[in-house]
């Protein structure tokens, strides 16, 4: 077998989704643990209090250092190498998580046995179900007294609409919590409390007839005996097609802070979870086994690390294999590139890459050049599709306090938008800077970074505009009239493109009605 062959098929590339509280941080700190990565673990602890506070948050900023290494977590497992990319917890960076998602061959959901499905585990379900993303779910926090294991197995098929294959079973719950049941190898698995950073396992009873059963649990050990033949009969059975292409989850129980049931999960993950897989791009179907070198960049971070003063913009690669001092094709600009400092994130330092395969994330210096959704390769005239942006829905005008500082903030503003988490939109009829995002906290740390990193003391100030529209057109004339007449609404995004910015909802479905022929887009793909 090929070395890229093998480098590949042992490539477990995933991210975890979830309702913010559900406990990813928990769990993936536990599976840092597992992967023997321990230094990480605090690490990621710290970066939690981001998700709540905004000033918390920019404090966080500032060792944006620690951050980076912990958005993208590198760790063998087995004979396997998991790639584990962080989403964004808070609500207003769902772009990028979004976007996050289009770098993964499959997900973890995480869902807590006394809320089930909560909204925005419903979004991101939805994300995942664009690509057929395979699931796999993790029922946490049974040392909690929850809702009865098969009406959670209900709500997510519902809800959720994905078939639920139980793989562990939970054996009480809350304080009566005994331990889980693997239904693969009628293993009972005894629950032994372990806060902390220990990985201790309690008892393992093989045979649901085994009399040692008996003697732990009681009359639990009937109850159990008789729930399991239940759930065999009244779930499904585990189809790993079925989980291969998006239809149906596997699901484990257990308590992510007790280190409890995350040993079954993390062993099946990486048996279960697909390795990379082939992409689709503009021209082509690539293939993860194809020799020559191809990626696209699904993230943008600006000045991690204080020392360095530098932009990474994060590369998932999709075929062939990248080694240190390779020349790329960046295809967008139709430049041939050297890239010798490409770096991993395999600890909490910065270390420079020699190689990395299918599945693993690189990050590039990026002095400017490089865009969200841009492809690399060897030489192929290739794009990556799926990398959405979307139309913001609040809207700020950026005000200088210094007029004269008006090419830093040029430069700042620019610089920042790169990232995709916020967007700027230059309007035709005058030299305003139009900040637009998802959430209102964008605007506060572009605020805070602007003057923290580009020395621009800047306030955002309400504008009246309600919404954003890519303006799309085959008939360069039908365009060019669209443009004298729309001009006042008319403004340029960072990359140049043009936008119609509607003051409101209703002047937005007037100008469409008004140009059949053009096209208001609400998304740009890149
Ligand atoms: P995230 O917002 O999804 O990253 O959630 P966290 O991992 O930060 O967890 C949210 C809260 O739930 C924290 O207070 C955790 O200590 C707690 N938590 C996580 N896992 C468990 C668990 O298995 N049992 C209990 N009782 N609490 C848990």
């Amino acid at each position: 077998m090929s070395e890229l062959l093998k480098q590949l098929q042992r490539r477990r590339t995933f991210a975890i989704i979830s309702h913010p509280d559900a406990g990813k941080t928990t769990l993936t700190e536990k599976l840092l643990l597992f992967g023997g990565a321990i230094q990480m673990a605090g690490t990621v602890k710290g970066r939690k209090a981001a998700h709540h506070a905004t000033s918390d948050w920019m404090d966080m900023e500032k060792e944006r250092g620690i951050s980076v290494t912990s958005s993208v977590m590198q760790f063998p497992y087995g004979d396997g190498i998991v790639n584990l990319l962080d989403t964004p917890g808070h609500e207003d960076f769902s772009e990028d998580t979004y976007r996050t998602l289009t770098a993964v061959d499959s997900a973890l959901m995480v869902i807590d046995v006394a809320k089930g499905v909560e909204s925005r585990t419903i979004k991101l379900m939805e994300v995942c179900r664009m690509r057929d993303t395979p699931i796999l779910t993790f029922v946490n926090k049974l040392d909690r007294e929850g809702r009865d294991a098969l009406d959670i197995l209900d709500e997510i098929e519902e809800v959720l609409e994905i078939q639920c294959a139980p793989v562990t079973w939970p054996i009480g719950m809350g304080k009566r919590l005994k331990g889980v049941f693997d239904l693969r190898t009628e293993t009972t698995h005894l629950f032994s409390a372990t806060h902390g950073g220990k990985i201790k396992s309690g008892e393992l009873i093989v045979g649901l007839d085994n009399p040692r059963l008996n003697e732990v649990l009681g009359d639990m050990a009937d109850e159990l005996r008789e729930e399991i033949e239940l759930v065999r009969g009244a779930s499904h059975a585990l189809d790993l097609d079925a989980y291969a292409r998006g239809e149906l989850t596997p699901v484990f129980f257990g308590s992510a802070i007790n280190n409890f049931g995350v040993k079954e999960l993390l062993d099946a993950f990486v048996e279960y979870a697909p390795a990379p897989r082939p992409r689709e791009t503009r021209q082509r179907l690539v293939d993860p086994s194809d020799e020559k070198f191809s990626g696209f960049i699904f993230k943008i971070q600006a000045n991690m690390d204080p020392s360095h003063r530098d932009r990474i913009a994060f590369m998932r690669v999709c075929s062939g294999s990248y080694t240190k001092g390779m020349k790329m094709r960046h295809v967008r600009i139709g430049k041939t590139v050297q890239i010798s400092n490409a770096i991993t994130f395999q600890a909490d330092e910065r270390r420079h890459v020699e190689e990395a395969w299918p599945g693993d994330i690189i990050g590039l210096h990026n002095h400017g050049t490089i865009q969200i959704g841009d492809t690399f390769t060897e030489g192929e005239e290739l794009k990556y599709e799926g990398i959405p942006y979307f139309a913001p829905e609040l809207f700020r005008r950026v005000v200088l306090k210094d007029p004269l500082r008006l090419k830093a903030l040029q430069k700042g503003v620019l610089q920042l938008c790169e990232e995709g988490a916020t967007q700027v939109f230059r309007p035709l009829k005058n030299n305003d800077l139009i900040l637009g995002a998802v959430g209102v906290l964008q605007f506060e740390v572009a605020a805070h970074r602007l003057k923290g990193e580009y020395g621009v003391e800047a306030i955002v100030e309400a504008v009246s505009v309600s919404t954003a529209r890519w303006v799309v057109c085959k008939d360069a004339k039908m365009l060019e009239q669209f443009k004298v007449k729309a001009h006042e609404n008319l403004a340029l995004d960072g990359d140049d493109q043009l936008v119609y910015l509607a003051p409101t909802r209703v002047n937005l479905s007037l100008a469409e009605e008004r140009w059949p022929d053009i096209q208001f887009l609400a998304t740009r793909e890149l």
